[in-house]
């Protein structure tokens, strides 16, 4: 299995079956094959942004590849990292999409990269004079390492494993310098992430050089002891400390809280994931309600108005995920499924080929002025429009990684069999011990219907389990077999072991009750408060008619020249404002009996053209009494509409009564997520009541 061993002759001594410590293990690299909905997205991302909009127009990169730089002390421009994102994304849709047209360009692209390398190791990415001084040397070359050996995986290809070695080697080196040197906060902040890289090198290769590495860059740089210390002060006013998560760097936070979990998986300390689990518990207070974490830049308190970076949703999945991997609790798969089916794909134009740099999860405009950026450095007023190359480049290149990740951790192998953690169409085909090849697929529309059917295909009759992922926001689940009701304990926030002698046909149907929850936005000293509707997995919103706006002008908003690496010799990039259509409605109150929920709504599947694409036109939508609130409007001009908070009270009301339809969250650019609420027994909202 670990046939690496045999190409490292020179450092056998160090070279041992890796020991790892995980609840769950991953399936090999292309084990998991998307279909239904979820290939069609992740195909669409792989050939359309990945593919077609990369080679045509971001030569850096695509055609550069490698953009070496000289970064200006402090702040990038252009910086390699992007490359790097890009290629993980890039060789991970490969694995997961081997038809797809970018599995056919992927290899061109990745020999340049390992040509790059220079006689002492160096792997990309900044040029000679301005190396080893600062976080995007290490980062970059870090991320290009993890990500070429998910090739390596698949290929067993020696001359990558030997190329990545040979760089790592040289990180390896570099820290060991003075720090005359080499700066040592190269490996602090998104530099971190070189445990990833060192953790993947020394599953592959077992050198146990690769793991006492990540252990101490974690030692010195790692932000475990600031987790773990905020446990010992439980007396301290969550409201008024500073706790270790807020205020940093939402992207780098995300990655931050994961990484001692990550060394955990290696070393076995297990303080190290107590670390983890501390910070993600600390993290909860700044999720917002379509699952990512909310941040301008820098994570804080949540309102509906506030913001948060594409790029994040995609790092605190991954850091999910890997949580989930490793503890096997369900509260991370839940929520991992929560930022991918709301946030991810409600701050993506459904063609994949546009995203917002930032989005709010009430927003009834997504434009150059509607989410004011808090550092306009780069002359930008706002990144709340969509584009196909922001500035900083960030959120589009590691978008593309959202979705192999996703299909990478749906199902893990555990002792002799499998576990499912996270569902949708998907087909599996991998090796159990003493029970041969099997195969799964997973049939469903997910998180569209409430039913998943896996259909089990196995050689013989095998005996093997099967574990279910219950989710948290399940009442109960029940499992079905050839049509049979089967007795399983079902417990939310439990794995349902099924464990059979399976025979080939075989379905098993898992269906799960979704009750309709409410999350509250508590109303303020002038304001309502709001309430968001959740079912399942999905946040259900009212979608605010959209009018899609190009710009007419450069393509990171008015006033601001494109960076002449933008333009270089590719096609200028697109970018559109949205902005609600005239006499778009949106300002209602819903009227909701908040002790049975369940009753004031109607779950419906919607009218289907077939034609449209996943998160372009909903399926289901869940009707609802509204009505509307006479004086909530557009905030700022009629020139430049600004998203208002939620109604100053007291509200007033129309008189008619409307039946209206909230659809998924991530079918929507434009939405309302929290809205006000108007008892549906006393048809008054304003008065207190004591259970609120
Ligand atoms: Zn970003």
């Amino acid at each position: 299995m670990h046939d690496s061993i045999l190409i490292s002759d020179n450092r056998i001594n160090h070279l041992s079956v890796p020991k790892l410590f995980s609840h769950f293990q991953l399936l090999s690299q292309g084990s998991a094959i998307p279909e239904g909905w979820l290939k069609e997205y992740a195909l669409a991302i792989a050939d359309g942004w990945s593919l077609m909009h990369a080679r045509d127009r971001i030569p850096e990169v695509y055609s550069t590849y490698w953009n070496r730089i000289v970064p200006p002390n402090g702040y990038w421009d252009g910086a390699p990292d992007y490359a790097a994102y890009f290629g993980d994304g890039m060789i991970r849709l490969a694995n997961i999409l081997p038809e797809s047209k970018l599995a056919e360009e992927v290899d061109e692209w990745l020999y340049q990269v390992l040509a790059s390398q220079e006689e002492d190791g160096y792997l990309g990415a900044v040029d000679p004079p301005a190396r080893w001084h600062q976080w995007i040397d290490v980062f970059s070359q870090s991320l290009m390492i993890e990500a070429l050996l998910c090739k390596y995986e698949t290929t067993r290809d020696k001359h990558i494993l030997a190329v990545c070695e040979k760089s790592a080697s040289r990180i390896i080196e570099a820290f060991g310098q003075p720090e005359e040197e080499v700066t040592g906060t190269i490996f602090s902040g998104h530099g971190v992430i070189t445990v990833r890289a060192m953790r993947a090198l020394y599953k592959a290769t077992g050198n146990c050089d690769f793991r006492d590495f990540a252990v101490e860059i974690m030692r010195r740089y790692g932000k475990q002891e600031e987790y773990l210390r905020w446990c010992m002060c439980e007396t301290a006013d969550p409201n008024t400390t500073h706790d270790p998560v807020s205020k940093n760097h939402s992207v780098t936070e995300a990655e931050n809280i994961g990484f001692p979990a990550i060394t955990y998986e290696i070393s076995g300390d297990e303080r190290m994931l107590q670390a983890s689990i501390i910070a993600w518990e600390i993290a909860q207070k700044y999720q917002m309600v379509d699952g990512q974490l909310n941040g301008n830049e820098f994570i804080c308190k949540c309102r509906p108005r506030s913001i948060g970076e594409h790029c994040t949703s995609v790092e605190w999945a991954i850091t999910n995920e890997e949580l989930s991997r490793l503890t096997g609790d369900v509260r991370y798969a839940d929520a991992v499924e929560t930022c991918v089916f709301n946030a991810y794909p409600g701050s993506k134009s459904p063609d994949t080929l546009t995203l917002a740099y930032m989005h709010s999860v009430n927003e009834i405009v997504a434009s150059e002025w509607s989410h004011p950026h808090y550092d306009d450095h780069d002359g930008e007023v706002s990144k709340g429009y969509f584009s196909t190359a922001h500035n900083p480049l960030c959120c589009n290149v590691i978008s593309p990684r959202q979705i192999p990740y996703y299909v990478e951790n749906m199902v893990y192998r555990h002792g002799d069999g499998l576990a499912v953690a996270l569902y949708g169409p998907a087909r599996i085909a991998t090796e159990i011990a003493g029970a041969g090849l099997v195969k799964l697929v997973m049939d469903t529309q997910y998180p569209f219907e409430d039913d998943v059917r896996f259909v089990i295909d196995v050689d013989g009759d095998v005996e093997f389990p099967i574990e279910f992922r219950i989710p948290n926001w399940c009442s109960s689940a029940s499992f079905e077999l050839n049509g049979n009701p089967m007795e399983v304990d079902a417990n939310p926030g439990t794995y349902a072991v099924v464990r059979r002698k399976w025979q080939s046909g075989d379905v098993l149907r898992l269906h799960f009750e979704m009750p309709i929850r409410l999350k509250t936005f508590p109303a303020t000293i002038v304001r309502v408060e709001g309430v968001a509707v959740t079912r399942g997995p999905l946040v259900f919103v009212m979608p605010v008619a959209e009018d899609w706006r190009e710009y007419e002008i450069g393509m990171v908003g008015p006033g601001k020249p494109p960076k002449p690496w933008m333009v270089g010799p590719g096609k200028a990039p697109k970018s559109f404002k949205v902005i609600p259509r005239e006499n778009a409605a949106w300002n209602y109150a819903l009227i909701i009996d908040r002790d049975d929920p369940e009753s004031s709504f109607k779950m419906k599947t919607l009218p289907s053209d077939g034609l449209s694409i996943p998160w372009q036109k909903p399926t289901i939508g869940m009707e609802v009494n509204a009505r509307r609130v006479l004086n909530w409007g557009a905030e700022g001009s009629k020139e430049h509409p600004m998203t208002p908070g939620l109604p100053i009270a007291p509200m007033r009301l129309s008189e008619e009564t409307e039946s209206v339809t909230l659809v998924p969250y991530g079918c929507s650019r434009l939405r309302m997520s929290y809205l006000p609420v108007i008892c549906a027994l006393e048809d008054c909202c304003l008065c207190p009541r004591d259970d609120r």
